[in-house]
């Protein structure tokens, strides 16, 4: 039988269910509904990104401000947006251009309007298991998980990448549900043996069908994360859904897997900032 499906779409409109009321309440309370500032957007595949973000959050009851920069500009951008008290999270959107230091305009986020968990204080407190920020696409990873009910206590965990926005926090967060975790990476030894250990397989690599049957254990749950351009335009995951359906549990489909929920988990948190930047006020 094949693997279930575990689609992004119903994950994202639950999300949505608690987020709009939330949202209301803060506009009724504040006068003006949780703000979204987005920087950058010069490149046009992170303009289309920016266009997708405010065309959901109008939709559900947040509003977002997009403020243009350059590569000159964009600390100053970013700056402006931190001592503006009508943004209540801020997302600086990638690709960057050309001239700017990534690491830079991450620090220069304020880590209160860091909605999309990309600050040091943000990753460092995960790490605490103290209250932070997430990145919204390794949160969108975890909503999932508990959305379809799948045991994370007690659950053998792996994931396969460790970058700063995506494997690493996800990693975090899975050990903050109880689950024991094991993160894989380029240098990992044998790691198909290793994959074949997970309940929980998580893949956020970046390489085009890397994950065959031979790194999956019967029976168990695989979460891809991977968005590789593929020919004529396809959309190719991390892993090969079609042979790994024959021997897992449930595996997210590319598209329409992991990749729906990150925008209403970038809206969960602004409303989250919002509500703490009032009740800080
Ligand atoms: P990344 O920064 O390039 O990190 C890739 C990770 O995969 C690294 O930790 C790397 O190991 C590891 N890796 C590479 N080749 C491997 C191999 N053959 N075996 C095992 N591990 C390997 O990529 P990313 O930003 O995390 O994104 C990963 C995927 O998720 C991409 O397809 C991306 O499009 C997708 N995605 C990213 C985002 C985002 O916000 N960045 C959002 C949604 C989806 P080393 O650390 O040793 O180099």
């Amino acid at each position: 039988m094949p693997a279930r499906l575990l689609e992004g779409r119903p994950v994202a409109e639950a999300i949505w269910r608690q987020v709009e009321p939330r949202a209301a309440q803060f506009a009724e309370r504040a006068g003006r509904p949780p703000c979204l500032g987005l920087v950058g957007g010069a490149d046009e595949a992170a303009a289309a990104y920016g266009r997708q973000i405010e065309r959901q959050f109008t939709r559900h009851g947040l509003s977002v401000t997009a403020r243009s920069a350059s590569a000159i500009d964009m600390l100053w951008a970013i700056g402006q947006s931190n001592l503006d008290d009508a943004i209540d999270g801020i997302v600086v959107l990638t690709p960057l251009p050309e001239g700017v230091d990534a690491e830079q305009a991450v620090l220069a986020i304020e880590p209160t309007k860091d909605v999309d968990g990309q600050h040091p204080v943000n990753l460092g407190k995960l790490a605490q298991r103290r209250r932070a920020f997430a990145p919204a696409t390794a949160l969108g990873g975890l909503r999932l998980l508990q959305h379809y009910d799948i045991p994370l206590q007690g659950a053998r965990a792996v994931v396969v990448g460790r970058s700063p926005v995506v494997g690493l926090p996800l990693a975090l967060l899975l050990i903050d549900a109880d689950a024991t975790v094991s993160v894989c990476h380029s240098r990992t030894a044998d790691l198909a043996r290793i994959t074949r250990e997970a309940d929980i397989l998580c893949v956020a690599v970046g390489r085009p069908h890397l994950i065959g049957s031979e790194y999956v254990t019967p029976g168990s749950v695989v979460l891809d994360f991977g968005t590789n351009p593929g020919p004529d335009g396809a959309l190719l995951g991390d892993v090969d859904t079609e042979v790994v359906t024959r021997v897992a549990a449930a595996i997210t489909p590319v598209p329409g897997g992991t990749g729906p929920t990150t925008v209403a988990v970038l809206a969960e948190q602004t409303v989250r900032a919002a509500e703490e930047r009032l009740g800080r006020s």
